[in-house]
C-alpha cells in the first residue's frame, strides 16, 4: 500500500506551515503521503516583517528564505509554478501543461491588493505586498533620497499596512520626508483595539505624519494625487504613492465552481474542507469561515498560521481513517511596528509600547519563522549585528 498524494497550492502562512506540520506526524512507511508544494515565487515571505526590508533593519534572506532551503530536510517536494486554475472534482492542478493530481488538494494562495479603477493608479501607484514590491519601493526611495529636495509620500489605506509603513518611512526619511496617509474611512485601524489605535495615532503625530481621513483618491499622476474631501478636490504634489487599501481574492479562486462568500473567498466547513469537495481544503486569506460568535475569521497571518495546524491534522486524520477536527480560532492579540525600534503589542492581558514592544514583537516573529534552522540563523544574526556594527565602526575610526 502506498500513501496518498497531497498537493498544496500556495506556500505562505497557510500552505508552507501545513506542509511543515504534516512532516511532524507519525506516518508509517505504508501511509506516508507524498507532499507537493506549489508556489509562484521560489521563496516564502514572512510579510509582517516586510517593512523592515524598506528601512534596512532586516535583510531579504531573513524574511524571504527560499523553499529549497526551508524544505531541505523534509520529504516535501517543492515546485515553482503559477497555478491559474484547478479541477476541484478531480483535485487536479494544471502546471504549465503538466497535470498534477492529488488525493487531497489544499488551496492557500492568499489575497491580492485591491486596485479600484482610479485613473493613474495602475501606472503610478506602488503596491506593498510581495518581496518584489518591497525591492521596487526601496529602489525608488534610494533614487528620491539621492536628490536634494523633500520627499513627499502619500500612502493610501489607514489599515495596518498603511500605518506601519507610514511610521517606518517617516523615520527613514527623517526631516526630508513629508508623509501622509489617506483613507476614505473616518478612523485609522478600524478593526484594531483602542490601545492599538491610540498608540498608532501617537506614533503618527510624533513623526509629523498627516492624516487625510474621510477622503477619497480620485486621480494619481506621476507627480500628484487628487483627493476628494467633502466634495472639495485638492491636487497635491507627490513623489511617491503607495497603495495599501484592501485585499481581494484572486479571480481564478472566485471563478471556481464552489461556494463563495461576498468577497469571493471559498466557503469552508469548520474542518476547512470545501462543502462540496471534502478532499479539497482551503485556508488563510482565500477561506471564508466564521468563529463561534459568527464573526468572519480575519485575513491575517495569525489566522492562517493557526489554520495550518488544523489543516495538517485533518489531512492526517482523513488519510488515516480518523475524524477531522473543527477549527477554533484563538485571537492572540495585535502587534504593530510603529517606526524604527518602536512598536505596540497587546494580547493575553498584556499591553506594551515603545522599545520593549519592539523587542517583544521581534522575538515573537523569530519564534514564528518557519524552521528551527532558519530561526537559529536569524537569531544568531540579530545577536551578532550590534557587535559587527561596533567592529565596523572601530575599524573605520582607525583609518
Ligand atoms: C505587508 C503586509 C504585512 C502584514 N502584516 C501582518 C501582521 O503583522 N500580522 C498578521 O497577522 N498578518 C499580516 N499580514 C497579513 C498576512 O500576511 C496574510 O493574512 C497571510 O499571509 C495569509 O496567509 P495565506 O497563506 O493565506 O497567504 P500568503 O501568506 O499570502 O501565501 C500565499 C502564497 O501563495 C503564493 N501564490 C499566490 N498565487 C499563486 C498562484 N496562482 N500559484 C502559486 N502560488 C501562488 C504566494 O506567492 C504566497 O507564497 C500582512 C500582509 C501584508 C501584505
Amino acid at each position: 500500500m502506498t500513501g496518498s498524494r497531497i498537493v498544496i497550492v500556495g506556500g505562505g502562512f497557510g500552505g508552507l506551515y501545513t506542509a511543515l506540520n504534516l512532516c511532524q506526524f507519525p506516518w508509517t512507511e505504508a501511509n506516508r503521503p507524498e507532499i507537493i508544494l506549489l508556489n509562484d515565487a521560489r521563496h516564502f515571505l514572512f510579510s509582517p516583517l516586510l517593512y523592515e526590508l524598506i528601512t534596512g533593519e532586516m535583510q531579504s534572506w531573513e524574511i524571504a528564505p527560499p523553499y529549497e532551503e526551508l524544505l531541505a530536510d523534509t520529504p516535501v517536494r517543492f515546485q515553482q509554478a503559477q497555478v491559474r486554475g484547478v479541477d476541484l472534482a478531480q483535485r487536479r492542478v494544471d502546471v504549465g501543461g503538466e497535470q498534477i493530481t492529488g488525493d487531497y488538494l489544499v488551496l492557500a494562495v492568499g489575497g491580492e491588493t485591491q486596485r479600484p479603477a482610479i485613473p493613474g493608479l495602475q501606472e503610478y501607484a506602488h503596491e506593498f505586498r510581495t518581496l518584489a514590491d518591497a525591492e521596487r519601493l526601496r529602489e525608488r526611495l534610494r533614487l528620491l533620497l539621492g536628490g536634494t529636495g523633500v520627499v513627499r509620500v502619500a500612502i493610501v489605506g489607514a489599515g495596518p499596512s498603511g500605518i506601519e509603513l507610514a511610521c517606518k518611512l517617516a523615520d527613514q526619511l527623517g526631516n526630508r520626508g513629508r508623509v501622509r496617509v489617506v483613507d476614505r474611512g473616518a478612523e485609522i485601524l478600524k478593526t484594531f483595539s483602542r490601545f492599538a489605535r491610540t498608540s498608532a495615532q501617537n506614533a503618527l503625530e510624533h513623526r509629523g505624519v498627516w492624516l487625510n481621513l474621510a477622503t477619497t483618491v480620485t486621480e494619481i499622476t506621476d507627480n500628484s494625487i487628487t483627493l476628494n474631501y467633502k466634495d472639495q478636490l485638492d491636487i497635491l504634489p507627490v513623489d511617491l504613492v503607495i497603495w495599501t487599501a484592501g485585499t481581494r481574492t484572486p479571480d481564478w479562486i472566485t471563478a471556481l465552481p464552489a461556494q463563495h462568500d461576498p468577497q469571493g473567498r471559498l466557503v469552508v466547513r469548520p474542518t476547512l474542507q470545501l462543502p462540496d469537495y471534502p478532499q479539497v481544503l482551503a485556508l488563510g486569506d482565500v477561506a471564508a469561515l466564521g468563529d463561534e460568535n459568527g464573526q468572519t475569521i480575519p485575513r491575517t497571518a495569525q489566522a492562517a498560521f493557526q489554520q495550518a495546524d488544523y489543516t495538517a491534522w485533518n489531512l492526517w486524520a482523513l488519510t488515516t481513517g480518523r475524524s477531522p477536527l473543527d477549527f477554533k480560532y484563538f485571537h492572540l492579540g495585535e502587534m504593530l511596528t510603529l517606526g524604527t525600534e518602536d512598536a505596540a503589542l497587546s494580547g493575553l492581558g498584556v499591553q506594551l509600547q515603545g522599545s520593549l514592544a519592539y523587542v517583544a514583537r521581534r522575538l515573537v516573529y523569530l519564534w514564528r519563522l518557519p524552521t528551527l534552522k532558519h530561526r537559529l540563523q536569524v537569531g544568531w544574526h540579530w545577536m551578532m549585528t550590534p557587535w559587527l556594527d561596533w567592529v565596523t565602526t572601530m575599524v573605520s575610526n582607525q583609518r
